[in-house]
């Protein structure tokens, strides 16, 4: 794969600037990381420096399509990547903050059932440039509607601790390089507890969310199937380890599904779970998302409310996420870069039936 504008560091970018003069390689990562331009349009340089840039620097995202939700606050992306794959990404202006959601593989090999891309299966890893690439792309349309991109959370497509490298080479350009505090940006895990116990190490204090969803082993490996390899004993150790490492509460997320994990003794198990950690978890409740191959419903507002209720009568502290950009598919667990493809040809159908 070519390196794209967003994949090189530094020191890659200063061999390609080798026979400019050195304030150039300042210059363009500038024009790059606060500039947000490309480099086309960084006209602070002599044009044939631009030309060579753009040649040598490609783009990773080829958009395919942008839809706007009817509020207008949330925008969602469908990029195309080298070698056919798609991902989406998602912008979500609030009244106090803007955030964008990105992806960190094309397609996911976690297989949940109940979310979008599981369903799928698993294309490929992203690479340092095409996550980036995303968040530039989402500052730079922020700034275009006068908001300031503030937060990133890794929610999209794709578990982001199983490309660990990538993202985590991604979290430190968001940081270093635009400018996001390390309290702004949030690594969501089904529950890989390597990454987790690595993320443990590194220096800049992000924000964990565990996809929770069940609280005992029996459903959870039901809806997680990564649960049967790093059951919750093993995940809530490794939880454990994260907050007294960076002192940060973490949290659990908690998507509801109708009489499946939505009853009394669920919030019991979950409280009990929560308060477990030296830290009490923090829990985020979203309704389950309809997707098509899943069945079940979400539950209704009623007994999302309900559930909550019990959660804090047992000292748990839990929000409910409102839910965003559900009429354009970009909700939490809908992300499956569905791209028109042409009806197969009558010929090649009738080919494959013979
Ligand atoms: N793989 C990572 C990040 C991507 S999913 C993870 O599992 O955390 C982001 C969040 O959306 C996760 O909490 C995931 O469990 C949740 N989710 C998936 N499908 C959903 C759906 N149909 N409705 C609501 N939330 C869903």
């Amino acid at each position: 794969m070519v390196p794209t504008r967003y994949d090189v560091d530094r020191d890659a970018l200063a061999t390609l600037l080798a026979d400019e003069p050195r304030y150039r390689v300042d210059q363009v990562w500038d024009g790059l990381y606060r500039q947000l331009g490309s480099p086309a349009e960084l006209t602070a340089l002599p044009r044939p420096l631009r030309d060579r840039l753009d040649d040598d620097l490609p783009a990773a995202l080829s958009p395919v399509t942008e839809s706007i939700d009817r509020s207008g606050d949330t925008v969602k992306w469908l990029f195309g990547l080298d070698g056919g794959p798609h991902i989406e990404t998602v912008l979500m202006h609030y009244r106090d903050r803007t955030t964008v959601c990105v992806s960190t593989q094309a397609g996911c090999a976690m297989a949940c059932g109940f979310c979008a891309t599981g369903q799928g299966g698993f294309e490929r890893q992203l690479s340092v440039g095409e996550i980036v690439e995303q968040i530039v792309r989402a500052a730079r349309r922020a700034r275009d509607d006068d908001r300031r991109l503030g937060n990133v959370v890794f929610m999209g497509m794709g578990e982001p601790l199983a490309n660990y490298d990538p993202v985590w080479a991604a979290v430190e350009r968001a940081h270093d390089d635009l400018g996001l505090s390390a309290r702004h940006i949030t690594l969501s895990t089904v529950g890989l507890v390597p990454g987790i116990r690595r993320l443990a190490n590194e220096d800049l204090p992000v924000n964990l969310a565990v996809s929770l969803h069940a609280a005992n082993d029996a459903l959870r490996d039901a809806l997680v199937p990564i649960n049967r390899r790093y059951p919750l004993t093993v995940l809530v150790g490794a939880c454990a380890d994260y907050l007294r490492a960076k002192g940060r509460r973490l949290s659990f997320e908690w998507a509801l599904i109708d009489g499946t994990n939505d009853r009394r003794i669920d919030a019991h198990e979950l409280a009990d779970l929560a308060r477990s950690l030296p830290l009490p978890a923090h829990v985020n409740l979203i309704p389950l998302n309809p997707t098509p191959g899943y069945p079940t419903r979400g539950t209704p507002v009623a007994g999302v409310r309900q559930f909550r209720r019990w959660l804090l009568d047992l000292g748990v502290n839990a929000t409910v996420r409102r839910n965003r950009g559900t009429d354009i598919d970009a909700a939490c667990g809908q992300l499956a870069a569905r791209v028109e493809v042409a009806p197969p040809r009558v010929d090649s159908v009738s080919a494959r039936a013979r």
